[in-house]
């Protein structure tokens, strides 16, 4: 993993910011909840769901057999909460994303609709901050470019409604998607006229 991280902020509104940062791993995020992109089991699988779990250790996946017993599997586009076993984050926000099937197919409404509802229940859980990977866009096939422009525009809109929430921050695991969720933010501010900055971190 590279040393040094590239930062891009939004400011959405006064205290409040919209963060993309990579190349980075999402597992070694302190921040107070990271985003699993899970499947509808909740029993884990590759990608960052894999890392998640493995990193968390396995009373997270013993607290998904709980939720899915109790509420049955979790849908694409919904989200639910577990502790975040021995992660640095304090929580983990378990949610589903669309499987890319020609972006017909109402894919980005799903993939908008994961990134409000893990931000409405990290709010509800009067959280301050939340770290998202590029959902959807691994082993279910989300082009990253659509994909970026979907998940950067639904956060700062579920950002700036929530009431505790101060910071969301997409950490991207490679340069490519870095790059793709930068240039989305960027455009985005712009069709806004937000405040950004950028900057390098260790
Ligand atoms: P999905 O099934 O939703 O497509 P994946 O886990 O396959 O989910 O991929 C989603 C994104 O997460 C991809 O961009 C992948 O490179 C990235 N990813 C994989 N591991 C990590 C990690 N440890 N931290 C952050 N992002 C990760």
């Amino acid at each position: 993993m590279a040393s040094s991280v590239a930062v891009f902020r939004v400011f959405v509104s006064p205290g409040r910011s919209l963060v993309i940062a990579g190349p980075g791993d999402i597992t070694r995020e302190s921040c107070d909840a990271i985003v699993n992109a899970a499947n509808s089991s909740l029993m884990g699988g590759g990608g960052v769901d894999g890392a998640i779990h493995r990193a968390g250790g396995p009373e997270i996946l013993e607290a998904c057999k709980m939720i899915v017993e109790r509420q049955g599997r979790l849908r694409a586009g919904q989200a639910v909460a577990t502790f975040g076993g021995r992660l640095p984050a304090k929580h983990v926000i378990h949610t589903v994303g669309p499987v890319w099937a020609g972006g017909d197919h109402n894919e980005a409404e799903t993939l908008a609709s994961c990134h409000r509802e893990a931000i409405r229940v990290a709010d509800e859980l009067q959280l301050q901050s939340i770290a998202f990977p590029a959902i959807s866009t691994g082993i279910y096939g989300y082009p990253v470019e659509f994909a970026s422009h979907v998940a950067v525009p639904s956060a700062a809109d579920a950002l700036a409604q929530a009431v505790h929430m101060r910071e969301v921050k997409f950490v991207l695991f490679d340069s490519d998607t870095l790059r793709q969720f930068r240039d989305a933010a960027k455009s985005f501010a712009e069709s806004k006229s937000l405040r950004t900055d950028s900057y390098h971190a260790s």
